[in-house]
Parts: structure tokens; C-alpha cells; sequence
């Protein structure tokens, strides 16, 4: 196989205290790869501005104008890190590459093991997929939902390895299939996942943040995950439907139970605390069970205005 064309993508929200060091740092990696012969010279960077409020986007005019191997784009607003994800994945398949690597502006995720996907792609695989050492940076509460979270889309069927993240390796090949998915709101983890190509994983070691804050929030990660299971797993609603049966078998039973007393021995019985706590459970399951085919009738709400993903203000090629 040929020597690639590498695309490093790059999402940035706020990040004007580490744009400039990071994009120096990815640049001794590619440096460092040509020089050893295993990428082509014309590799370059791809920045995302997600629609940030500092110095963010001036920083990277200012590098391309450098550099011209510094592109990038810039969304007219927020629109968070999938999104920005996609634009960088549609931006380096529109201005050509071999293979795109993602990785976060803060350069937690360890920029060295690029060499490592490298070598896997060179091996044929179309996708590698970074994977954390551990999650010693995270905090205890992050530590906790995430993993849960990677659980339960492993039990609703959605077979994505715990400590997956947005640090992967995409070929060609995988970038031109995304253009046939149409959704508003992908979830690259899971698509990737589907699209079924051939895998490789590599784990590597996770750092502090270089600089700033993080830019996740609870209510962020929750509609993450929550859009991760609506579009990925209908196992939820299958769920539904077996307790909605079960509830009425047992509501049958115990309803014929009481036309029986009620006509053989006519015993009106004192049951105010059964009926107390039958109401509570099954209100409560009910409400739940609205709930979570609110969440899907939300994600076919969104999907079916079909908006488009982002729109970009300016971009740098
Ligand atoms: N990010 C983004 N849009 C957002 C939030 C985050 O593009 O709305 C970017 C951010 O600049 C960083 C990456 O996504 O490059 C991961 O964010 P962060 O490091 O804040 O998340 P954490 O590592 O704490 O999970
Ligand atoms: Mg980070």
C-alpha cells in the first residue's frame, strides 16, 4: 500500500490557550512521519472553529496565513463537538486525503500513538480506533456515567468497547460512506461501529488538559448519550412493549381474581395500600415508559425537519 495523505481534524471550542501550541505539536508529529516516510509531505491540519467566542479563529487565520497546511473552517455558532467532528471529517474528504486522524484541541489523548495508526492503516485497516489506558484524568462522576453509559448501549446492542473515544482513524473509504448516512444528529462512535469495516484498536495514555477548561457539561454529555441510544438501539422501545404485555397479563390475572371474590364470596376487600402502591409503580412505569418514547419521537422530530447539520461561516483551504 501507498504512503498516505494524513488529515489531522481538529475540533476547537474556546480554545484559544491551546490552538497554537497544539497545532505546533501536531506538526512535529507529522514532521516526524515524513520524515520516517510513512505519510506524504502534503499532510496537513484541519481545524474546526464550533463556534468560539475568544481569540480561537483569529489564532488559526493567523497560522494559516503561515502555513497554508493549517485549514480549517469556522460555524456560525455553537454547535458542539459531533457536529464539529463531521464538518472536519466532510472538510478533508471535500479537499482530499488518504486518511483523516480526529484528536481534541486540548492534546489529551496522546498525540504520538498517530505513528501507531499509521501502521495499522498501512496494515489495511480502515478504521482504528483509539482506546484509554484508563480514565485517571476524568473525574469520579465522569469515570462512573461513562462507563455506565458504554454498558448499557452494549446491552441495548450497540457493541462499542468501553473507553471508546473520538480518537480514531478514518480511511477514505469509511469518509465516503458517511455522505449515504443522512441523519442531522450521527454518533460517530456508533456509526463507525455499524458501518461494520474492518477495525484495528489502539490504546494509548491519557493526559491533563493542556489549557483551559473543560468545555462538557453534564446536560452536554447527557443528550450525548441520549442521542447515541435514540439513533443507534430501538431495544429500549422493544422493552416497552414486553412490560406494557406483562403488565396487562398480571392486570388480568388479578383482575379476574377480584370478580371472583367479588361474585363467590363477596368479600369487598380492605385493600387501600395495595391499590396505593399499584398506582404509584404503574403511574410511575407509565410516565417513565412516555418518557423514553419522548426521547425517540424527539430524535424523528429533529431528523425529520432534516436541518442541516451546521452551518459554516468562512472556510480556509
Ligand atoms: N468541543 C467542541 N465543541 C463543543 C465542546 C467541545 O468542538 O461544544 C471540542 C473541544 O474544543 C475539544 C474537544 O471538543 O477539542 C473535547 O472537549 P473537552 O476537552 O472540553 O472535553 P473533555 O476532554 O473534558 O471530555
Ligand atoms: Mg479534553
Amino acid at each position: 500500500m501507498e504512503k498516505p495523505k494524513l488529515a489531522i481534524i481538529i475540533p476547537c471550542y474556546n480554545e484559544e490557550l491551546c490552538v497554537k501550541t497544539t497545532v505546533e505539536k501536531l506538526f512535529a508529529v507529522l514532521d516526524d512521519l515524513i520524515k520516517k516516510d510513512k505519510i506524504k509531505p502534503d499532510s496537513y491540519l484541519y481545524l474546526v472553529d464550533d463556534g468560539s467566542t475568544d481569540k480561537t479563529w483569529d489564532i488559526i487565520a493567523e497560522l494559516h496565513n503561515q502555513n497554508p497546511l493549517v485549514k480549517g473552517q469556522k460555524f456560525i455558532r455553537n454547535y458542539g463537538n459531533q457536529k464539529a467532528l463531521i464538518a472536519g471529517l466532510e472538510g478533508v474528504r471535500d479537499l482530499g486525503c488518504d486518511c483523516a486522524v480526529s484528536i481534541d484541541a486540548d492534546l489529551q489523548q496522546d498525540e504520538h500513538a498517530i505513528e501507531k495508526f499509521i501502521d495499522e492503516y498501512m496494515k489495511g485497516y480502515d478504521i482504528v480506533s483509539g482506546i484509554r489506558n484508563d480514565r485517571k484524568t476524568d473525574s469520579l462522576f465522569k469515570k462512573t456515567t461513562a462507563v455506565l453509559f458504554y454498558k448499557l448501549m452494549n446491552l441495548l446492542g450497540v457493541k462499542i468497547p468501553v473507553n471508546h473515544s473520538d480518537y480514531r482513524l478514518i480511511s477514505r473509504r469509511a469518509l465516503s460512506l458517511m455522505s449515504q448516512y443522512h441523519e442531522t444528529s450521527l454518533f460517530l462512535r456508533g456509526f463507525f461501529h455499524e458501518l461494520g469495516l474492518k477495525t484495528a484498536y489502539v490504546h494509548f495514555d491519557v493526559k491533563q488538559r493542556m489549557a483551559g477548561k473543560s468545555k462538557f457539561n453534564f446536560v452536554k454529555l447527557l443528550e450525548l448519550s441520549l442521542s447515541g441510544i435514540t439513533s443507534f438501539s430501538i431495544v429500549p422501545l422493544r422493552i416497552i412493549t414486553a412490560l406494557g404485555f406483562l403488565m396487562a397479563l398480571f392486570g388480568f390475572v388479578v383482575g379476574f381474581e377480584a370478580v371472583i371474590e367479588k361474585i363467590f364470596y363477596n368479600n369487598s376487600p380492605n385493600g387501600m395500600t395495595t391499590t396505593i402502591i399499584l398506582l404509584c409503580v404503574f403511574g410511575g412505569i407509565q410516565i417513565f415508559c412516555s418518557g423514553i418514547i419522548g426521547e425517540y419521537v424527539g430524535q424523528v422530530f429533529r431528523e425529520v425537519k432534516s436541518r442541516p447539520r451546521y452551518i459554516k461561516e468562512t472556510e480556509l483551504k
